[in-house]
């Protein structure tokens, strides 16, 4: 199954970047494994995937100790300051730092285990209040304070869209997570880059990579639907 559904995704994935006229090799699929069992991690691995996505800190430590040291691990979860050890050194990319707060205590571990850990900002584009992330408006101000932070790098940008039933109605939230993308970018800011952009996931990843995800996190449909009830 895992095998068909992989298939699956990259055949729509390469289909979207040529409507997209986007190139294929910029879009890469983080493989989102929250809540299933390391074999099936290993299964994705075996047929060649390396970039996987947890969004526990607990859970993510527990898989990166088990499993081959050559994965990318992206941590796409909201993420306690009391958790962060559990995340830098292991983590490749953090997508969601979304206070400046959080960021001091990135930096500190950073700097006692001299790393550099590497951080998308996350953006409430759609200012929904049940999720994380700051507000557009609130961005610029953000990415220069933690700019500063000499054991930081911040890559670029990530937003989680509405759950919505038609995937064009998330289009205008990631035209909208590009365009600040490339205000900020045009600042050249000092130790930030502007290069990832991590949007879409199983529901609305096509439209996604014609707006310029060059990362989209696909959980359920690579792995199937999660249970929590266990
Ligand atoms: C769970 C999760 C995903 C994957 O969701 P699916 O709908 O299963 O593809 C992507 N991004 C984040 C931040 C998530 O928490």
């Amino acid at each position: 199954m895992i095998k068909e559904n992989l298939e699956d995704v990259k055949r729509r994935m390469t289909e979207a970047c040529k409507r997209g006229s986007r190139v294929r090799d910029d879009v890469t699929l983080i493989c989102v494994s929250k809540t299933k069992p390391v074999e099936m991690i290993k299964e994705a691995y075996d047929l060649g995937e390396r970039e996987f996505g947890e969004n526990k800190a607990q859970e993510m430590k527990e898989k990166y100790e088990l499993l081959p040291k050559d994965i990318h691990w992206h941590f796409i979860g909201h993420l306690q300051t009391n958790k962060v050890r559990y995340v830098v050194g292991r983590a490749y990319l953090i997508h969601s730092v979304d206070s400046l707060h959080l960021a001091e205590a990135i930096e500190q571990e950073s700097r006692k285990k001299e790393v550099i850990s590497h951080i998308l900002l996350e953006v409430n584009v759609a200012k929904e209040e049940s999720k994380f992330g700051i507000h557009t408006e609130e961005t610029v101000e953000l990415v220069k304070k933690i700019a500063a932070f000499p054991h930081i790098r911040i890559e670029g940008l990530m937003t989680i869209a509405p759950f919505v039933g038609n995937p064009e109605e998330n289009r205008q939230i990631f035209q909208k997570l590009y365009e600040l993308s490339v205000d900020i970018g045009r600042k050249n800011i000092d130790n930030v880059s502007m290069g990832v952009l991590s949007m879409g996931m199983t529901n609305d990843y096509e439209v996604a990579v014609e707006e310029g995800a060059t990362y989209i996190r696909v959980g359920t449909g690579i792995f199937g639907e999660r249970d929590y009830n266990h």
